[in-house]
């Protein structure tokens, strides 16, 4: 049946010695020894790789989208490699601040900001506030909300495209909760009442049209209608258009079926389309176009590591593999249909001639990690599995169902390794009851 998992599914700094998987020169099985599992190991060199390709493609600028995958380390990664941050809550602000991060490097979205959550922008300092509803620019007309300062806005519009990604991937279409339509002059009566209020200064337009995205025709269409409604803020109220955010997107490979584009690919594909939609729609002034990507710079750098604790074969039906976490630490498989691959740490070069079906433990007939996996043949207990591509969207969605503990966060860079998130305690457990 199917061979060892391909490199390309790997960080690129993963060796195999003797069918020993290492990562940043870190043997797998031997961190599930140290730190215990589940556990996220993330591969520094390729999150750094992955910030400085982003870079390269888009020097007006690129924002790490926080909610992929954050915690102070990776905060402290993004920046030192140049990006800035964006955050989509108060509680994300908070994180990245508390990592040291200026708030000059953050951008705030979301599409229900609390007054509170304006105002601690505002007064932190922020880079800009993507203006998200007309009730939003009615918090930030209140004095207490803005203050004396002037707060740079951009104008989150919704292109009317569709993205072709999963239903609840997909932002960008009409009927969506976020921005304001285009469609309807919303988004052109945003720009107008922005321009009317003396405490915010317009900065440009930003669009997500959605997430896990392959295939470039939903970034030229969105492209295309951003251009459109430059043109038209231009000419109907004499103003320049600074930036166009075109939002994050970029899709990954997570199994073999999947055919991601390279970064550096994404990046020529949308300065080609930008350049022709400014073009064509008369553009005057040029804005910068930046991006805020997410999944593509974590998820390919993080391996889940777990341990088989319980095979059950049902004969003529399916053999399940029960590993020591689930759906509490990657709720993906449940809430998207997401498919993973998976190989044994020790093994990682063995054929996987075998078909079963990653359990979690969870107590939900629905916390099934890998539904129809290949592993080798001989998988048994005590065995670590390793689960690539789970660097985004995990962590950041973990929760303690069934109170399983949050498992640690490891960084490994040259070697060694370092927590930078350590595994939740039974303490934790019960540390908020009063
Ligand atoms: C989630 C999100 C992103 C990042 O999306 P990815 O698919 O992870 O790249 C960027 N911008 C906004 C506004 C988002 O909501």
């Amino acid at each position: 049946m199917s061979g060892p998992i391909s490199a390309r599914l790997l960080p690129r700094t993963v060796t195999i010695t003797g069918g020993r998987a290492a990562v940043g020169g870190v043997d797998l099985a031997t961190l599930a020894d140290e730190f215990g599992t589940p556990l996220y190991v993330y591969d520094e060199h390729e999150l750094r790789e992955r910030c400085r390709e982003y870079r390269a493609g888009f020097p007006d600028g690129v924002h790490y989208a926080a909610k992929a995958f954050l915690c102070g380390a990776m905060a402290r990664l993004v920046v030192e490699e140049g990006l800035d941050i964006d955050v989509a809550s108060g509680g994300e602000l908070h994180v990245v601040r508390h990592a040291g991060v200026d708030a000059s490097r953050v951008v705030v979205h979301g599409n229900n900001k609390s007054d509170d959550e304006l105002r601690i922008a505002a007064t932190a300092g922020v880079k800009a506030v993507v203006v998200d509803s007309h009730d939003e620019l009615d918090r930030l007309a209140r004095p207490e909300v803005v203050g004396d300062g002037r707060l740079r806005v951009l104008i989150r519009v919704n292109p009317g495209v569709e993205a072709h990604t999963h239903e609840y991937l997909a932002t960008g279409a009409v009927d969506s909760k976020f921005g304001f339509p285009i469609a309807t002059g919303d988004a052109m009566r945003a720009v107008e009442r922005v321009a009317e209020m003396r405490q915010l200064e317009f900065g440009g337009l930003h669009c997500h049209i959605g997430s896990q995205i392959f295939r470039r025709e939903g970034f030229d269409a969105a492209l295309d209608a951003l251009a459109s409604l430059t043109a038209q803020i231009e000419v109907a109220l004499g103003l320049e258009v600074d930036e166009l955010d075109l939002g994050g997107g970029l899709g990954i490979a997570y199994t073999e079926a999947d055919d991601a584009p390279p970064i550096a690919q994404h990046a020529a594909w949308v300065h080609e389309a930008f350049g022709a939609a400014v073009t064509n729609a008369g553009v005057r002034h040029r804005p910068r176009v930046t991006t805020e990507p997410g999944r593509s710079i974590a998820a390919p750098a993080g391996i889940t590591l777990y341990r088989v604790g319980t095979i059950k074969t049902i004969p003529g039906v399916r053999t399940y593999v029960s590993v020591d976490g689930g759906l509490a630490d990657n709720p993906r498989p449940a809430l998207y249909g997401a498919r993973y691959e998976a190989f044994v740490a020790t093994r990682a070069d063995a054929d996987r001639d075998q078909l079963v079906t990653i359990a979690g433990k969870h107590c939900e007939q629905g916390d099934l990690l890998i539904r129809d996996a290949e592993v080798p043949g001989d998988l048994a207990i005590g065995d670590v599995l390793a689960v690539p591509a789970t660097g985004a969207y995990g962590h950041s969605m973990a929760s303690n169902y069934n109170q399983l503990p949050r498992p640690a966060v490891v960084f490994v860079s040259d070697g060694s390794a370092r927590v930078v998130v350590r595994r939740e305690t039974l303490a934790d457990l019960v540390g908020r009851e009063v």
